[in-house]
């Protein structure tokens, strides 16, 4: 026995032990377990509307209508789609045997991962870090939660509500900034979910690479909107603003810039700032649906990048409040700051091309985007845009809406992510799919690949091999 005090050890890895400890159990395998603490965050999220509300809006001034709309709804949204559908994403797949194995079955069965680790930033504090959270409880995992502390509200709310809601051994809450996030990412995970920057995304990449742990990087960039003279301008300039200003322009998929012709541009200016008015009133700054800048830090970035063009409107700063009204810039240099970084703010620039192909090339020339959005009536222009570049989405005739779809994948691509999620797709991202294969001991159909290679036995299975590929069509190829 050594006489050695005990060492005060971080709870942390300890956490991560219990919720290794809880999932090896197995009780977070069965379809009425997960089901119960989708039950149990939704039952969260409901009676607890006001509290989070409140916290969103002492973040980020988030109108209590926003919250409900891009954070509450979108996860009550999201949980009662996967309880419709757990029971189907979970089932075994069957799929063809090949004829050389006739007897015999395949099928692809689906099995959770483990400790899922979800790190989340601030802008949508609440549901970036329980949206992944919902689809690895449903895949069947423990999940360790580590919420954003920039949105310090939001993160304390949550750490006090989740281990009076949902089941302590499985789900756990680890608040702090970069310390507690550097130590949870050096614990063995086996999945790690973490949406944020492309540098601290490189950071856990390279954490992740110590365990080999699987990783998915929900990552920003700057997300172009085509504009042709074709579009309805006035609703263009409507959806557009809607994008770009809600949540005062701090959302991943906002429309970043505009692109456009100088004919278009001319005609869309006056409406982007008519939509601004109608939207957020004459001034902004005492609109209850107009939020605030997350801290000093981003409110001076911002700020810096105020005179990256000229003013169409906007422009005003409070940096009391952290206050910065709906920006419209125009004649923009593409080398300036507010065009060569992720803008993440109430900023629109307008930069005009030629053409849709001197559009399309300088889309290409950039990181691959988050999200492309395109108004036009031209079915021509969109099937161009749709197969001449790349992103993590498509948005046409409406900026941000796709992700209230729970059918489609939300992620990026290239630079701007690696990995999608929501629904179905969340289900297949936490799980891992395992092939498995069943086949009897009589009729010995393996035997005809055996060895010995006699030549009659093996000019049987060549025939079987070449018959099975001519009716390739007929075998499940998923
Ligand atoms: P953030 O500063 O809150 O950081 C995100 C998380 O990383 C936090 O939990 C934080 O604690 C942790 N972190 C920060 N520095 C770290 C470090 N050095 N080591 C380990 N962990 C660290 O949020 P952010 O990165 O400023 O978020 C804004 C960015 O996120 C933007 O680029 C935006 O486009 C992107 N984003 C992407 C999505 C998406 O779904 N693709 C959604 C929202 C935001």
């Amino acid at each position: 026995m050594s006489n050695q005090a005990p060492t005060l050890l971080s709870p942390l890895p300890n956490t991560v032990l219990r919720l290794r400890d809880s999932f090896n159990s197995g009780r977070t395998r069965p379809l009425e377990w997960r089901r119960g603490q989708l039950a149990a965050v939704r039952r969260m999220l409901v009676e607890n509307r006001d509290a989070l509300r409140e916290a969103l809006y002492a973040d980020l001034r988030k109108s209590g209508i926003e919250s409900d709309l891009t954070e509450i709804g979108m996860l009550i949204r999201e949980i009662d789609h996967t309880l419709r559908y757990l029971k189907r994403w979970q089932a075994p797949r069957r799929v063809r045997v090949p004829i050389l194995m006739g007897p015999g079955t395949a099928q692809i069965v689906r099995e959770s991962l483990g400790v899922v680790a979800v790190i989340a930033p601030w802008n949508y504090p609440l549901q970036l870090l329980l949206a992944p959270a919902i689809g690895a409880i449903a895949a069947g995992n423990t999940v360790v939660l580590k919420p954003s502390e920039l949105a310090s509200h939001t993160s304390s709310l949550i750490a006090r509500l989740v281990p009076r809601y949902l089941d302590q051994s499985a789900v756990a809450v680890v608040e702090g900034g970069i310390p507690e996030t550097t130590e949870l990412l050096e614990q063995k995970l086996n999945h790690i979910f973490y949406t944020g920057n492309a540098t601290v995304g490189r950071i856990v990449l390279r954490a992740a690479a110590a365990h080999l742990t699987p990783v998915t990087l929900e990552l920003g960039g700057k997300s172009p909107v085509w504009v042709d003279a074709t579009a309805d301008l006035v609703s263009a300039a409507r959806r557009i603003v809607w994008g770009r200003f809600l949540n005062a322009g701090q959302t991943c998929v906002a429309p970043d810039f505009v692109l456009t012709t100088p004919d278009v541009a001319a005609r869309l200016e006056p409406l982007l700032t008519d939509a601004i008015a109608e939207l957020y009133g004459p001034n902004p700054q005492s609109s209850p649906d107009y939020g605030r800048i997350i801290n000093d830090r981003q409110f001076g970035r911002l700020a810096g990048m105020l005179n990256d063009g000229r003013l169409v409107t906007g422009g005003v700063t409070d940096a009391a409040e952290r206050y910065i009204s709906p920006t419209i810039l125009a004649d923009v240099d593409s080398a300036s700051t507010v065009m060569t970084e992720e803008i993440f703010g109430p900023i629109l620039p307008i930069i005009t091309v030629a053409s849709l192909d001197e559009a399309i090339a300088f889309i290409g020339a950039r990181d691959k985007p988050l999200a492309l959005y395109a108004f036009t009536n031209s079915s021509e222009t969109r099937n161009a845009l749709l197969s001449r570049t790349s992103s993590g989405a498509v948005g046409i005739g409406a900026c941000v809406a796709h992700l209230m779809v729970p059918g489609l994948p939300f992620g990026g691509v290239g630079a701007s992510g690696m990995g999608s999620y929501h629904g179905g797709h969340s289900m297949a991202l936490f799980s891992h799919d395992k092939a498995v294969l069943s086949i009897p001991a009589r009729p010995d159909v393996l035997g005809l690949v055996h060895a010995p290679y006699e030549r009659r036995r093996t000019r049987l299975a060549h025939r079987l091999i070449t018959r099975l590929r001519s009716n390739r069509k007929g075998c499940n190829p998923s």
